[in-house]
């Protein structure tokens, strides 16, 4: 290797063609310094700290980016130097706020500061954790049992060995608190103004907890017998026992919300009249249409949506599933169904798939307890015909097999029918649990209310629908997604609410 001689602060070193500046100081002990050298990338743009001046160049360089050669004289820390770094370290902080919050806490939708309270519990500070909780979430121990958690997914602590619990240390602050006398946030003095909110799942309840706070009235409109949406009518007890529910949603009850059940806005009162008696109006309506795959005989008697299912099992509903069930769908409401299916008594569960294992959309932890439980996975079939009996009820489902081939939009492989291998289930039910979409009577029975092509209600970035003073979040608006994003568009149209009433 043909080396050459380069003068570096005074002191001759010497280095090898193709070398950056940076990498010949670094090899000889002299300091120069970086935020955002890596040698094992490629430079793109740089933190611009490692600015030093070579002679002959008017020019300050950047030392990672600018290649050594013979004779150079390179200073790293004249005055010039030393400015020069000042400013780009101002300008990088100028514009560094996200940088600063840990990854859980960017990763959670609803912004929660993990850290933070994870440190509270650590030092046993329970009270001071929950309520660090509460600045971000209305109803902790439900979602400290049922979250997806994206926070430990992000957690810096996987990389040495496993994420922190941090959904399971929320869920326990929550229940101690439960336990004893119970946090309420305190509340504004009345402003005088009014919220109705349409639908009381955690949407609507997250934007009620917070509406109250701000010292609104606010009232909820639910068409159930009781609030919660989709956290009671749909997760399953043994996931989500209703009676954490209930005394999480009596809490923000106690800070003076209305919570209107049995009352179907577009049915049982019109829209129009909620909007005239009320100042602003939040739409939290969920998406509670079941979607199905479209085959042949879908209308059979026996053939029922997953959330439907589950709903009828919360209601204590007449079912007749029969002993034998198909479920189709890979997502966490057909894990539910699954399960449940399993928990009422059906002898044979089979869950229908059209990928593996591998590209089930579920939680990996239901998947692996429902095959526990004795779910049988049919992965890499898809139903082709629902054969009925004489009487139009379900007799088998007739499946056809499936290979993956190459990715497709959505990154997953995609599902190949393999022709000629189709074959017969004998059931007594099948569950489609394909997906959700909003009701479409909303958009009947609201003017002027703009919906995309899935029925989920347009808003822009503050949640405001295309009508004045009506907001709108949650499944909605997004489609089935979350309790977390729920609760952290709840709060958003809080806050957008309440700037729209107080004219900021
Ligand atoms: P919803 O919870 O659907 O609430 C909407 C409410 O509006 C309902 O109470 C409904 O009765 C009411 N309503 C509708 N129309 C009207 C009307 N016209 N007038 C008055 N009231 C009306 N998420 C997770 O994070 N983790 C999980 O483990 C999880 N599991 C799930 C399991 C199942 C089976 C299902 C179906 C969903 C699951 N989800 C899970 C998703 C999560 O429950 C939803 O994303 C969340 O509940 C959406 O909240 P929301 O308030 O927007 O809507």
């Amino acid at each position: 290797m043909n080396k050459f001689r380069l003068n570096i602060n005074g002191k001759e070193v010497t280095g090898v063609a193709g070398q950056t500046i940076l990498e010949v100081a670094r090899e000889n002990d002299i300091f120069i310094p970086t935020l955002c050298y890596d040698e094992r990338t490629k430079i793109y743009g740089s933190c611009g700290l490692c600015m030093c001046e070579v002679e002959g160049n008017p020019k300050l360089c950047k030392a990672c980016a600018t290649e050594i050669a013979p004779g150079m004289v390179i200073r790293t820390n004249t005055e010039r130097v030393i400015e020069s770094r000042k400013t780009n370290l101002e300008l990088l902080l100028s514009n560094h706020t996200g940088d600063c919050r840990p990854p859980c806490v960017l990763a959670c939708p609803g912004q929660t500061d993990c850290q933070g309270y994870v440190g509270l519990i650590a030092n046993g500070e329970y009270e001071k954790a929950l309520e660090l909780i509460k600045d971000k979430i209305p109803l902790p121990a439900a979602l400290g049992r049922v979250c997806p958690h994206p926070c430990e997914e992000a957690c810096r602590r996987g990389l040495i060995d496993e994420p922190i619990s941090i959904q399971q240390l929320k869920r326990f602050a929550a229940d101690v608190d439960l336990e004893g006398e119970v946090f309420v946030p305190e509340c504004e003095e009345d402003t005088g103004k009014s919220v109705a909110i349409i639908g009381g799942g955690p949407m609507g309840l997250s934007a009620a907890y917070f509406l109250r706070q701000m010292g609104h009235d606010v009232t909820i409109f639910e068409s159930m017998p009781n609030a919660g949406g989709m956290l009671r009518y749909g997760i399953p007890e043994y996931r989500l026992p209703k009676a954490v529910l209930d005394e999480e949603i009596a809490t923000i009850e106690s800070m003076g919300v209305e919570i209107i059940t049995n009352t179907k806005v577009g049915v049982d009162i019109p829209f129009e009249t909620v909007r005239s008696d009320y100042d602003a109006v939040l739409l939290g309506i969920g998406a509670w249409v079941s979607t199905g795959v479209g085959c042949k005989g879908e209308d059979a008697e026996g053939v029922i949506g997953g959330i439907d299912f589950l709903r009828r099992v919360v209601r204590n509903e007449e079912i007749g599933m029969g002993r034998k069930v198909a479920i189709v769908g890979g997502g966490n409401t057909a894990m539910d169904a699954c399960r449940t299916a399993v928990r009422l008594g059906a002898e044979e569960v089979y869950n229908i798939y059209r990928r593996t294992k591998d590209e089930m959309p579920a939680d990996r932890l239901e998947i692996e307890e429902g095959e526990e439980e004795g779910v049988i996975f049919k992965n890499l079939t898809n139903p082709l015909e629902i054969v009925k009996d004489e009487n139009g009820h379900v007799k088998q489902v007739v499946l056809q097999v499936m290979e993956l081939g190459e990715p497709d939009a959505s990154g997953r492989r995609r599902p190949i029918e393999k022709k000629g291998s189709e074959f017969e289930l004998p059931v007594d039910a099948v569950i489609m649990s394909l997906g959700t979409t909003p009701n479409p009577l909303i958009k009947s029975t609201t003017k002027g209310l703009e919906v995309n092509k899935k029925g989920g209600i347009i808003v822009n970035e503050d949640g405001l629908t295309s009508r004045q003073g009506v907001y709108a979040g949650g499944d909605a608006v997004t489609g089935a997604a979350t309790v977390i994003l729920a609760m952290g568009a709840g709060k958003l149209g809080a806050k957008s609410i309440d700037e729209y009433l107080s004219n900021k």
